[in-house]
């Protein structure tokens, strides 16, 4: 095979690589987002949660006030049964304290099933603190887990980047622009496979004059459709394409 194909090729696998690699980069930020809005929906639940709790809360304080008023006002009331001289006086007195003490009993029962929905918000409030704490920490890891990868990512690219360069240095300036052209205008892919007469970039039939051509002599070949370089491996060997390996 011709060796500044041979080259070819071997930039071609090296870019893929890198060109994967980025991708694989451009893919972290929208993870790490999944993660912090995931984290958000359990801030979200346990806000609700608590505003709920201090809601009855606040709820179960003003109850708390009223009833000390009410019973503020029948202690006062009964004070003044003292003072009552007739019959008529004393049944409406008592009519009023039955009124005061229904009352009463009315703000104590809205007391208890309050405390009884608070119990409730109460632990369901510290189970969402629970959930909060664990999702956060669980947040924390995947950033730290994702920072990492990150670092892994570029210094493998790193690598390739400098196994390109040397590569590259071997390669003929005009075929390495040619090259370079392909590649931003056919979406990452210049060099590619033939296989049974048909262009693998562009699954256009290849003629078999030229087909035989690229398999026989140690010329460059390109696609006369997408203008891709052209290489022949011998069948059951495996694909060289670059996207695999
Ligand atoms: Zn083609």
């Amino acid at each position: 095979m011709n060796e500044q194909l041979k080259l070819l090729m071997d930039v071609q696998e090296t870019d893929t690589y890198i060109m994967s690699i980025a991708e694989e980069i451009d893919l972290l930020p929208g993870k790490l987002l999944k993660a912090c809005n995931s984290l958000k929906d359990y801030k979200t639940s346990l806000d609700e949660v608590k505003a709920n709790y201090e809601r009855s809360d606040k709820k179960k304080k003003l109850k708390e006030d009223e009833l000390e008023e009410v019973q503020e006002k029948i202690k006062k009331f009964k004070a003044k049964s003292t003072e009552i001289k007739t019959n008529k006086e004393y049944e409406a007195h008592l009519k009023e304290i039955q009124t005061f003490e229904d009352n009463k009993y009315k703000i104590e029962e809205e007391t208890i099933s309050i405390m009884e929905a608070l119990e409730i918000l109460s632990k369901d409030l510290k189970k969402d603190e629970m959930r909060f704490k664990e999702a956060e920490e669980n947040f924390k890891q995947e950033e730290r887990a994702l920072e990492k990868k990150k670092n892994e990512l570029y210094s493998r690219m790193e690598v390739y980047k400098i196994k390109r360069k040397e590569i590259v240095g071997k390669i003929d300036e005009k075929i390495y622009e040619s090259y370079m052209n392909i590649i931003k205008s056919a979406g990452g892919v210049a060099v590619v496979q033939t296989n049974n007469e048909v262009c693998m970039g562009c699954y256009t039939n290849i003629p078999p004059q030229l087909y035989n051509d690229i398999k026989s002599t140690d010329k460059i070949f390109t696609c006369y459709n997408c203008n891709r370089y052209l290489y022949y491996l011998p069948q059951n060997e495996p694909a060289r394409n670059g996207k695999d390996n």
